[in-house]
């Protein structure tokens, strides 16, 4: 803000910064103190058309530009991100709602993809035989699809765009990003430090906006795949609308990611780590635990242990000292929550600790919910196979390991799933029946490293290949296959 007025986001196209045209803007608000931070565009089909046919224009040279000297400016990005960790991640609690720790975190995960990416003269190597038949070698290349984008959802604003940038543009791509329009600045900060690191113009692009910007890239020409984040009924409907036009998708969808509490299990540390899963990020994270199992006896101890962590974590203001939960993203989301909550109890459930708005000193119009604990959910409730993305974990309660994992299978999203446990048999038939894409054992978060497949089954994705590591590598490059004969008779003597 500037004299009270918010500040103008502006796009990036062909390597410069231009203001949007489009009159239709939505302010971005800091969920904890309710404040006006910017005034994001909703850029129109028009400047969408700008910022890939700049991408396109920029493609032949880039391509051309050999994959060492590609990375060459990813090298540089780390430093910079580096440099500005922490200002940016005061930037993400900020419009975000974070405490400075999972921003900082956040960013991080973010980074770690720009090392892997910066490997991509090897990740990127094709393979070959020499002599598949008589004289006959065969080979198969890696190339560049073009202009590819990215469009993203408000809960990881410096990660999630590093799952994809790097590795679109080491592999030879030009990449046009459309940010989540509720928490852009982090975005601009993000596109700011690839200017500074030197990527040629047309190379990395931004457009702002919401629905109809994502119409107009899905629908463009030029853009030869996309890669989503965000909830599953959009997840679905950009995967339906990109491919039907033949381009390239991967979309990753929503989560209610089930954790199974067994007898054996050490509770200290399963209810510290099950504490940070479910209330982290205000529950935020598409890899946050919404709901417990416990098998057996676990029921009693583990109930009680995870009311108190509960009942003891301080709601607040990211920044502000010793505040390990701050808000949810808006007040809408406050809402929907507050009505998911009030329908569990409807349906049965009993709030063992918290079930409403939480109010913080000093900031009266912050969108906090106490991190709540509903008892007696239900099979087949609504709670338990909404997802609520907010700091809420509901409890069930089964007799054994197979009641465990045929409630787990029994929800149709499929993100992740956690199991608690010594016993290394029953980690090991979890993680063999589960129909989950990221497996945590003795772990609450289990996302994978940059180095892997960040993966999701079922309504929790749509698409074969996954961010990060090889995966990327894949879905942005099309694979050439030569076969050549070269009859020694043609040698040439000089
Ligand atoms: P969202 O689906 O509302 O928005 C995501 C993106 O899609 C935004 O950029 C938004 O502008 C755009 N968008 C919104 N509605 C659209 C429409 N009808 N057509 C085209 N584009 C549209 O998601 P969100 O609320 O920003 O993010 C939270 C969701 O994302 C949760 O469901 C969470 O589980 C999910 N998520 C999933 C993962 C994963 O890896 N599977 C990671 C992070 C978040």
């Amino acid at each position: 803000m500037t004299d009270g007025t918010p500040v103008e986001l502006l796009n990036f196209v062909s390597g410069a910064w231009r203001r949007s045209s489009a009159s239709d803007r939505s302010p971005v608000v800091n969920p904890a103190s309710g404040t006006t931070l910017a005034e994001v565009p909703h850029s129109a089909a028009s400047e969408v058309d700008a910022a890939v046919r700049g991408a396109a224009a920029a493609y032949p040279a880039w391509r051309d530009t050999p994959v060492v000297e590609r990375v060459q400016p990813l090298y540089r990005l780390k430093a910079i991100l580096e440099r500005d960790l922490d200002e940016i991640a005061r930037g993400i609690v900020e419009e975000c709602g974070k405490t400075f720790g999972e921003a900082k975190g956040e960013l991080q995960r973010g980074i770690e993809n720009v090392e892997v990416a910066c490997g991509m003269p090897s990740l990127m190597q094709g393979i070959n035989n020499e002599d598949v038949a008589r004289g006959i070698d065969e080979h198969m290349f890696r190339q560049p699809l073009g202009v590819v984008t990215a469009i993203t959802p408000f809960n990881f604003p410096g990660m999630i765009p590093l799952w994809f940038l790097p590795y679109a543009v080491a592999t030879g791509n030009c990449f046009v990003l459309k940010p989540s329009e509720r928490v852009p600045m982090t975005t601009q900060a993000i596109v700011r430090a690839c200017e500074e690191a030197g990527f040629p113009p047309g190379v990395v692009s931004l457009v702002n906006g919401g629905r109809p910007t994502v119409e107009a890239l899905l629908d463009h020409d030029e853009v030869r795949a996309v890669s989503f984040v965000g909830s599953t009924p959009v997840a679905r409907a950009v995967y339906a609308r990109a491919t039907a036009s033949g381009k390239r998708a991967q979309c990753q969808g929503g989560a209610k990611n089930p954790a199974v509490v067994l007898p054996d299990a050490d509770l200290d540390l399963g209810t510290r780590i099950l504490a940070d899963s479910a209330f982290g990020c205000a529950g935020q994270r598409c890899l946050a635990t919404s709901v417990a199992i416990t098998v057996g006896e676990a029921r009693e101890a583990f109930t009680e242990r995870i009311a108190e962590d509960a009942a003891s974590r301080r709601v607040g203001f990211g920044l502000d000292e010793g505040v390990q939960m701050g808000p949810v993203i808006s007040g809408e989301s406050r809402d929907r929550i507050a009505g998911l909550v009030e329908t569990g109890v409807r349906e049965g459930a009993r709030v063992v600790v918290g079930g409403g708005p939480a109010e913080v000193d000093g900031y009266a119009d912050g969108f906090f919910y106490h991190p709540t604990v509903l008892d007696g959910v239900e099979a087949g409730s609504t709670l338990s196979g909404t997802e609520v993305f907010g700091p809420v974990l509901s409890l069930m309660h089964v007799d054994t390991l197979e009641e465990a994992i045929a409630l787990v299978n029994d929800r149709p999203f499929g993100n992740q799933a956690c199991v608690f446990t010594s016993s290394g048999a029953s980690a090991r038939a979890f993680r063999r029946e589960v129909r989950a894409g990221n497996i945590g054992v003795n772990l609450g978060v289990a996302a994978p490293m940059a180095f892997f497949p960040f993966s999701g089954f079922k309504e929790s994705f749509f698409g074969d290949l996954h961010a990060q590591g090889a995966h990327g590598v894949e879905f942005y490059t099309e694979t050439k296959v030569v076969v050549e004969r070269w009859p020694a008779q043609w040698t040439r003597t000089f």
